[in-house]
């Protein structure tokens, strides 16, 4: 039996190691017939689940691409029960441009969901995710980090879903990542990311924010590579020694309605906490100073939540609306 499918060579029920590229056509001002060569690896053997592992999502964020491409290097097909499907440069414009956003369109590709095959190139990316990959997958794996303008406390990330079935293997599938929190994140809501999506497809989905500042981190890094080589174990793709966690996460966190602490100033931001650190609703998470006019004095960014300072924002600049700082607050499994 073969599945390929066009523009890329891959025979995604191949067993073994294939690694190759998904060819996006892209006729840009300077390449009238040319292709996005999009990364992507099938590692398979035996049977077992398939495994979606994307990266990238961001192009901003490292720690995720970095351990996706370990395993597509390292990983030895023998070892495998069951498929990986590898897509560690997901946004490939994004990722060869540092950005959050796709340099082509300005899209945010994790606003994109489900796509569009006749939209722009974004659009293409986020409905070639969804209409070919997800279809094959049984789990999918999102790896971000805090991109340019967040620091985040290392974490995997709980896609709520109406589905109790399918929340309590997501939720078991978050904690045996092992991070050291974990969280609900619902975006506000948003059903246009690449995980509600996998939520609404039906697949156990697992989230991840590592590091930030668009820099690497050692320990953010140390987190993803153990936690996604927890997912294979916990998941029987992979048999290791090494798994350390499993189970339902220990201090769920969740970001509600007042998560978010937005500037409604222009000036600098001066956090006065450190990542990490536990606020009590009415602290005062921050200042914005005007430092165009020393007259005025800073104004206080309060918290309206208790919990744990969970980001931070990364450039000191700031507009009215950006995001701060962020408050997880300790919530019970639902
Ligand atoms: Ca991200």
């Amino acid at each position: 039996m073969t599945k390929t499918i066009p523009g890329s060579d891959i025979d995604f029920d191949r067993n073994g190691k294939q690694v190759g590229f998904y060819r996006l056509p892209y006729s840009g001002h300077d390449d009238a017939w040319g292709v996005l060569p999009i990364p992507l690896a099938v590692i398979k053997n035996g049977t077992g689940p398939t495994i979606l592992l994307q990266g990238g999502n961001h192009g901003d964020e490292y720690e995720g691409p970095i351990t996706l491409g370990e395993i597509i290097r390292e990983l030895d097909p023998a070892t495998v029960s069951g498929r990986l499907i590898i897509a560690p440069a997901i946004n490939l414009p994004a990722v060869n441009d540092g950005l959050r956003v796709s340099p082509i369109d300005g899209l945010n590709f994790n606003r994109t969901f489900p796509g569009d095959p006749k939209g722009s190139t974004t659009l293409q990316l986020s409905a070639f995710v969804h209409d070919v990959l997800f279809p094959m997958a049984d789990i999918f794996v999102d790896l971000h980090s805090g991109g340019s303008s967040l620091s985040i406390v290392p974490s995997a990330i709980i896609e709520p879903s109406d589905n109790a079935e399918l929340a309590g293997r997501i939720r078991k599938a978050v904690g045996a990542f092992g991070a050291p929190m974990s969280v609900v994140i619902s975006n506000r809501g948003d059903t246009r990311t690449s995980t509600a999506a996998a939520v609404q497809a039906g697949l156990v989905t697992v989230g991840t924010e590592m590091g930030g500042c668009g820099t690497v981190s050692p320990k953010a890094l140390d987190v993803c590579r153990r936690g996604v080589g927890n997912l294979l174990h916990h998941f029987g793709i992979v048999e290791s020694s090494a798994a350390q966690a499993s189970g339902e996460p220990e201090h769920l966190h969740e970001l509600g309605p007042a998560a978010h602490i937005l500037s409604e100033d222009t000036g600098v931001f001066e956090p006065c906490h450190l990542l990490g650190d536990s606020l009590r609703a009415g602290d005062v998470a921050g200042r914005v100073h005007c430092l165009s006019d020393p007259r005025r004095p800073p104004v206080d960014l309060i918290s309206s939540a208790d919990g744990v300072l969970y980001g931070l924002r990364h450039p000191g600049q700031v507009r009215p609306g950006n995001c701060c700082a962020v408050i997880a607050s300790p919530c019970s499994p639902s």
